[in-house]
């Protein structure tokens, strides 16, 4: 019976907007979620996707199942601006792309395919890595260990130890790397240090497994974003990538995105394509239209193209604002003498404080500060008016 069941224990993500609700102080502050915010605070409709979605009811499309694999012009273009449209592997069909449920669903589909046709194989993340990687390989039981990648000492890139143990990791597995605007550090390899992680992955025969939530979010251009990703395939190895355009195109809700499996030749291509779409019958049947229809239009269209990438750069550059705006604050406002520049060195929608779970608390319950226990904020729910109220609520709980 239900009276067995016990209480799950709240997402450590999710569960911070929960409590941000229930608060009801002035100053309160929401750094816990990764969502876009303007400048005033609130959520964010793309005025690309409006037009893209006026254009779509005006065309009258309907509302039958699409196939398995997804909406095929969505299928197409999303390939296209991850690897480049001109890319070979395109070229030569060796890419598999199936539509997923956004980020999460799409790396979803990636771990059931390694735990069918790789058994036994291990997925290494980052030590620490997004809260929900570790859920997905559980749920998909596929094994998983962590690579070192944070360096409290430097709130840097511990590039040594991620090598190491990249290194030292059973030859064939799947390391799992975050395409750009890691999360939760925003630490991100220099390209001459990508180039060292493909090297050793290629030498241990492993995989490498993009997760690219970002593309085009970080630097405010698709092309950069994509770079890392670009570089594997370049390099001739096997990659997959797992897609999102909640943050990109700001699509949270329509949960659209995809996975791409790249082979060695279009016939295994083709044989991974049913694969995954033999995954996903029995999860969810097919994928939504909406979503998908939004991002082929908007690709497929030069004008609607060129104004989302204004806007991607508009948001893109909000969040380096802000950044540029916490740093001066914290380096103006703290008299210790302490280094705050890895704020600045960071990229994307995340800030990584150093803060541990005590002083973590100390900002929620003294300032009204959410944000995860990691010491991550997000820096897309923070306005250049709040910067200084925020820098008072770090220093106070760094030196607490
Ligand atoms: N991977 C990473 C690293 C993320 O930060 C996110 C979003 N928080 C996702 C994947 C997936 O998000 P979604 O399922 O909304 O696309």
């Amino acid at each position: 019976h239900f009276e067995g069941i016990t209480m799950a224990p709240p997402d450590p993500i999710l569960g911070v907007s929960e409590a941000f609700k229930a608060d009801d102080h002035e100053l309160k502050l929401n750094l816990g979620v990764g969502a876009y915010r303007t400048e005033e605070l609130q959520p964010y409709v793309l005025d690309v996707v409006k037009k893209a979605d006026k254009l779509l009811l005006e065309k009258g499309e309907n509302l039958e199942y699409l196939p398995i694999e997804g909406l095929a012009a969505f299928n197409k273009v999303t390939a296209e601006l991850l690897f480049g449209a001109d890319n070979p592997v395109i070229k030569q069909q060796r890419v598999a792309t199936v539509q997923g449920l956004s980020g999460t669903g799409s790396l979803r589909l990636a771990a059931a395919l390694i735990e069918r046709y790789f058994p036994g194989a291990k997925v290494l993340i980052s030590s620490p890595t997004w809260g929900n990687h570790k859920n997905i390989f559980n749920e998909a039981r596929v094994p998983w260990s962590e690579y070192r990648y944070y360096d409290p000492k430097t709130v840097g890139l511990d590039f040594e130890g991620m090598i190491a143990d990249i290194k030292a990791a059973p030859e064939g597995s799947f390391i799992l790397l975050h395409g750009c605007a890691h999360n939760p550090t925003g630490i991100d390899p220099t390209p001459e240090q990508w180039g060292v992680i493909a090297d050793v992955i290629q030498e241990k025969n492993h995989i490498p497994f993009f997760d690219i939530a970002y593309q085009g979010f970080a630097s405010g251009s698709l092309d950069t974003d994509a770079a890392s990703v670009r570089m594997f395939v370049a390099r001739g190895m096997e990659v997959i990538a797992a897609q999102s355009y909640s943050k990109n195109l700001g699509l949270y809700a329509e949960r659209i995105g995809a996975i791409n499996v790249v082979c060695s030749s279009p016939e295994a291509a083709a044989r991974v394509k049913s694969q995954l779409k033999r995954i996903a019958r029995p999860m969810y049947s097919n994928p939504p239209v909406h979503g998908a229809r939004i991002v082929a239009n908007i690709v497929g269209d030069s004008a609607l193209f060129k104004e989302w990438n204004a806007e991607m750069e508009m948001m893109a550059g909000r969040i380096k604002n802000v950044r540029h705006k916490l740093f001066d604050s914290l380096s103006s406002k703290d008299k210790s003498g302490k280094d705050w520049s890895f704020v600045l060195k960071q990229i994307g929608m995340f800030s990584f404080t150093g803060l541990n779970k005590a002083q973590c608390d100390n900002m929620t319950n003294k300032w009204h500060v959410y944000m995860t226990k990691d010491g991550r904020i997000s820096l897309a729910g923070l306005s250049l008016a709040k910067c200084e109220y925020l820098a008072d609520a770090i220093i106070d709980s760094y030196h607490n």
